[in-house]
Parts: C-alpha cells; structure tokens; sequence
C-alpha cells in the first residue's frame, strides 16, 4: 500500500505519494516531464509513452513540438487517465539562466491548461529533476510554492493536484517542502 500524504489548499487536496506515474492514481490527467520536440525520451516520458502505445505518438508528432516552460494536451491512450499533460522543464544550468521562472511557469501552464479542459484531478511528475538535473529540493519549493499560489488564485478549480514521486528519498524532500510552505 503506497503511503499517501495529504495537505489542503483551500478546497483542493495536494497529496504526495511515491510510485510511478503510469499506474492508476484515481486522476484525470498526469503530466509528461517532457522535452521540447514531444516526440518522447528517457526517464518518465519513455515510461510514459511505453505505456500509453504508439497512438500517443502520433498524436504527439501532430503538436510540433512545445516551448521549454509551455505545455500542450493529448489523449491518454492505454494510459489509465483521460488526458496527458506535456511540459518540458528547463534544464539546469546553474540557476542562473532563468531556470526558477521558466519551472514555475510549467506549472502553471499545465494548470492553465488543465482547467480550460474541465480536468479537476492532476498528477504531476517532478519535473527536470531528473535527465535535467535541477536539484530536487529547489525543485520541490517551485513546485509547491507555485502550485499552492495558483490555487490560491483559482479556488475551487480543482479537487486534487498531486504529485508521484519515483523514489522515497525525493518522496521526502517534497514532504519536507509541504510541510514547511503548505
Ligand atoms: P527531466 O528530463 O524533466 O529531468 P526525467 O524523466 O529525467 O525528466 O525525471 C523527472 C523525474 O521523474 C525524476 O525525479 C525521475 O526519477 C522521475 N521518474 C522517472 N520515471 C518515472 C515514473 N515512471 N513515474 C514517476 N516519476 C518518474
């Protein structure tokens, strides 16, 4: 049984959990760490389009690519979700070259996004921290931070923004993050 950490954000769960993100997390949509030609990689996008099957593709090459920081939507396929959100994350450069600003916008892209599909149930991979190299927990405060300020500003717009976590060890960097800005 995946252990599961709840926190509340006006009337929206954010929940952290380890795991993969192909699996069934009771979400409508999961978002692909993916890069800017969208035609598919390594780490979460390669387990990502192995599971969804070639349809996922082909709907990608459609997209012609997305800007670093932007996101797009496609179908899920033999995902166990109705849509899969794309952003391709900054790679890290030392942090200097803007890398904070271009990740919070991914998240807000994807949550722009999200909404104008009528999605209320997102599970977000942690996004450029891995192939891309950003360090987990300045990651984490990104993501958090952002997240919990777009719900501040979009109350009632969703039921449940989480994030799978593919190892314990980022599982509590994120947990650590929650618990001191949530
Ligand atoms: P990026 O290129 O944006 O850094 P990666 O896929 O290399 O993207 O890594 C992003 C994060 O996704 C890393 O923390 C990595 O461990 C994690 N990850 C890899 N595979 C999965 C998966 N199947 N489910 C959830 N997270 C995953």
């Amino acid at each position: 049984m995946d252990r599961i950490f709840d926190y509340k954000v006006h009337d929206t769960v954010i929940r952290l959990v380890c795991g993969d993100i192909t699996r069934d997390h009771g979400v409508e949509a999961i978002v692909n760490a993916a890069n800017t030609t969208l035609l598919g990689g390594g780490g979460v996008d390669g387990a990502i389009h192995r599971r969804a099957g070639p349809g996922l593709l082909q709907e990608c090459r459609t997209l012609n690519g997305c800007p670093t920081g932007m996101a797009k939507i496609t179908g899920a396929y033999s995902l166990p979700c109705r849509y899969v959100i794309h952003t391709p994350g900054p790679v890290w450069r030392g942090g200097g070259s803007g890398e904070s600003g271009l990740l919070a916008s991914c998240y807000r892209s994807c949550l722009d996004l999200a909404r104008e599909n009528g999605i209320r149930t997102v599970a977000f991979s942690s996004i450029s921290t891995g192939a891309y190299g950003y360090p987990p927990d300045q990651a984490s405060k990104v993501a958090v931070s952002t997240v919990a300020e777009y719900l501040g500003n979009y109350p009632g717009s969703f039921d449940l923004v989480m994030w799978v976590l593919y190892s314990d060890g980022i599982l509590q960097i994120y947990r650590n993050t929650a618990d001191s800005l949530i």
